[in-house]
C-alpha cells in the first residue's frame, strides 16, 4: 500500500466553545497541550521518517491557542515532511495572531493560513460565541501581510437568522477588500451536545 501525499493534524484545544461547534475540540492546561504535541511528532517521527508530504494541514480545535514554544516545536518538526513547493496550512483565530506567532509561521516555512472570520458583523460574531472581532481579523491579515504571508483563505458561516442580506454584502466586500485567496462558506448546521 502506498503512502498519504498528504498530512492532517489535529489540535484538539480551543481556550473557549463557539455556540455551533460540534468539533472535537477540549480546553487544555500546558501541561496536557505539551504531551499531545510530542506525542503527535512522535508518532509521525515513527510512521513517516523519511516522508514528504505534498501538503501539510494543521487543523483544529484551534492551533494558534498553542504557546509560542509548542507552536515552534511542532511546525519546526513538520516542517522537515514537506515536500518542495508544498502547502504548509495552519487554521488560525485572528484574534491570537501576535508578531511572534507570523515569525514562528515565516521561519517554519508555514505559507498558508486559513483564518475563521465567520462575519464581519461584530453582534453576530459575539452572538455565536467568536472571540474576535472584524477589527481583529483585519489587524491579522495586515500582520500576516507584513511578515510575507499573502495566501489567507478564510472560512465563513451562513444560516442563522440574525444574518441580514447587507451582512452578506459586507463579508464580500470584505474578501475582495483583504485580498483573500480563498474562502469556504459553511451553512449553520445544529448539532447535539452545542450551545446552539
Ligand atoms: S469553531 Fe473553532 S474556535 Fe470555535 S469552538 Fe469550534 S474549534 Fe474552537
Amino acid at each position: 500500500m502506498s503512502t498519504p501525499n498528504h498530512l492532517y493534524i489535529h489540535i484538539p484545544f480551543c481556550n473557549s466553545f463557539c455556540a455551533y461547534c460540534d468539533f472535537k475540540k477540549t480546553i487544555a492546561n500546558e501541561k496536557i497541550k505539551n504531551r499531545y504535541i510530542k506525542k503527535i511528532t512522535n508518532q509521525i517521527d515513527k510512521k513517516y521518517a523519511n516522508k514528504k508530504f505534498k501538503t501539510i494541514y494543521i487543523g483544529g480545535g484551534t492551533p494558534n491557542c498553542l504557546n509560542n514554544y509548542q507552536l515552534n516545536y511542532l511546525l519546526k518538526h513538520l516542517r522537515d515532511k514537506l515536500s518542495i513547493n508544498g502547502e504548509f496550512t495552519i487554521e488560525c483565530n485572528p484574534e491570537l495572531i501576535t508578531k511572534d506567532q507570523a515569525q514562528i509561521f515565516l521561519n517554519n516555512n508555514v505559507n498558508r493560513i486559513s483564518l475563521g472570520i465567520q462575519t464581519t458583523n461584530n453582534k453576530l460574531l459575539k452572538l455565536i460565541g467568536r472571540t474576535h472581532t472584524i477589527e481583529d481579523a483585519k489587524k491579522a491579515i495586515y500582520l500576516l501581510h507584513q511578515f510575507q504571508i499573502k495566501n489567507i483563505s478564510a472560512d465563513f458561516i451562513y444560516g442563522f437568522n440574525e444574518l441580514t442580506l447587507k451582512d452578506f454584502d459586507d463579508v464580500f466586500n470584505f474578501i475582495k477588500n483583504q485580498k483573500l485567496k480563498h474562502v469556504s462558506f459553511y451553512s449553520l448546521e445544529i448539532k447535539d451536545g452545542t450551545k446552539f
